[in-house]
């Protein structure tokens, strides 16, 4: 077997500063166990993963049954309450992404099964995806009956001819941001929207679980962002924040996911998990920081 390869960061891939500080070590819980850590940039505060595996192993970190967004799996307890939050969380996604928006073109890239996509297609839009697991590609492109994209790299649209891109938890998962977002600046409309779901460090559910947070996802997050990191990348393409709307739903699955990690033995950890959901909730409700937030951003 070939010897995986890593990189270590030390540079912000926002706005390139190389002062980042070190905030502590965590491991991937899900799959690997491997070990990394986390650094964060003093000037955008945007926190990203040290060392990430080279982009060429980067697929086998998602080779795992359990990798429930490139699945329409139904068995299993986690599994049970990742569809019941997908089926609640489509339909929010939908009248969010879409509001005062007329009927046009869709492009959501990183569709996994092809679920948003599917709600959307029902509802006249023109749909485009990309998405490049394989298993998960298969299973859209069934759904959706048409062919749907691997990389950015296949994709014939011309200058402005999209009215809305979304991201659904795929920023953070993205090796060159930067090369995507030129993309999405040159295919957008200029009237046009991009919906961005990232989950959020500065939650309650963050801050408490710390290491265990489930959102931080090692290394398949390769970078984690808040409010401002993600403002300032967008703003560097020309994109404006228009509004933020959050994903209540998230907190409570994230949370249960995290106290499994903080106590794989435990049995009370859907009952621990639900509660501190409840309470990242009730608190956000101030702060507006939820565990995970949708970012709407336009041209002007
Ligand atoms: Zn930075």
């Amino acid at each position: 077997m070939k010897q995986p390869i890593f990189h270590q960061r030390n540079e912000c891939i926002i706005c390139g500063s190389t002062q980042l500080e070190k905030l502590f070590d965590s491991k991937d819980f899900f799959l690997t166990k491997e070990n990394y850590s986390l650094i964060k940039c003093r000037d955008c505060s945007l926190i990203l993963t040290t060392p990430y595996p080279d982009e060429s192993n980067a697929a086998a970190y998602y080779e795992s049954q359990n990798y429930f967004s490139h699945q329409d799996r139904k068995e299993g307890t986690i599994a049970k309450i990742y569809n019941l939050v997908k089926i609640l969380n489509v339909k929010k996604k939908y009248q969010v992404a879409t509001k005062n928006l007329t009927v046009g073109k869709v492009f959501d890239i990183g569709c996994g099964t092809g679920d948003f996509l599917s709600y959307s297609k029902k509802h006249a839009w023109e749909i485009f995806g990309l998405e490049p697991n394989n298993d998960a590609r298969k299973l859209a492109e069934e759904k959706l009956q048409t062919q749907l994209l691997k990389s950015i790299e296949q994709a014939e649209l011309k200058s402005e001819e999209i009215q809305l891109i979304t991201l659904w938890h795929v920023l953070e998962h993205i090796y060159k941001p930067e090369e995507l977002m030129r993309f999405i600046d040159k295919v957008l409309d200029k009237n046009g929207r991009l919906v961005v779901a990232l989950p959020n460090y500065e939650s309650y559910d963050a801050v408490y679980y710390r290491k265990y947070w489930a959102a931080f996802d090692l290394p398949r997050h390769l970078f984690h962002f808040n409010k401002k990191s993600i403002v300032q990348l967008m703003n560097k393409h020309g994109l404006v924040l228009k509004k933020i709307v959050p994903m209540r739903w998230d907190a409570y699955y994230v949370s249960i996911l995290s106290e499994k990690y903080k106590n794989p033995e435990s049995i009370s950890f859907f009952v621990k998990g639900l509660y501190k959901g409840f309470i990242s909730n009730f608190k956000a409700k101030r702060t507006m920081n939820y565990s995970s937030l949708i970012y709407i951003f336009e041209k002007k």
